[in-house]
């Protein structure tokens, strides 16, 4: 992945990174957390043994297949002393959101309070900013 960073020259003729070149680490991580959030924010109240184990799968599989080699590492390690919690659509994303806050952790970044996760990925904050 490109470690540094293409300007362009945009339309309002402002110097601004390119959009259209391979992701880099941050822009991965960013996309790929909107991805999982939002599969946990609309996975099953009440999921089938099926939905449960493709969802198991799914992460055991992207934690040895995530494009940053020691990110997956990291991601392997954890999920053997964190497994994940499929059993619900609240248990789910609160695993992840409390998964995410180790990688935040580990990279000096604020915590986020997972009281809020739905509203971050699911139904908009209280205040209707997102409405
Ligand atoms: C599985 C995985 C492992 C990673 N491992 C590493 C690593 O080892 N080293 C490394 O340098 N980078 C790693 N990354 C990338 C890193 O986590 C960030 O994505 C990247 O640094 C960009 O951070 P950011 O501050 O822009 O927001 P991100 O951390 O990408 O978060 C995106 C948005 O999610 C919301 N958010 C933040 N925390 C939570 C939470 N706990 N629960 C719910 N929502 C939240 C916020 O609104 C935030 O704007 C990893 C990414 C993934 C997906």
């Amino acid at each position: 992945m490109g470690a540094t960073e293409k300007l362009t020259v945009n339309a309002a003729g402002v110097a601004a990174p390119r959009e259209d070149c391979p992701l880099d680490k941050v822009r991965l991580g960013i996309s790929t957390w909107g991805l999982l959030h939002t599969m946990a924010a609309f996975y099953s109240d009440n999921p089938t043994d099926n939905e449960k184990r493709d969802m198991r799968t799914f992460f055991e599989v992207l934690s040895r297949l995530y494009p940053c080699e020691y990110c997956a590492k990291d991601f392997r390690t954890d999920m053997e002393v964190n497994p994940v919690n499929v059993n619900s659509q609240k248990d789910l994303a609160l695993w992840l959101c409390k998964f995410h806050n180790r990688v935040n952790d580990k990279l000096g970044k604020p915590l986020f309070d997972c009281s809020k996760v739905n509203e971050r990925w699911r139904d908009g904050w209280l205040d209707g900013s997102c409405d």
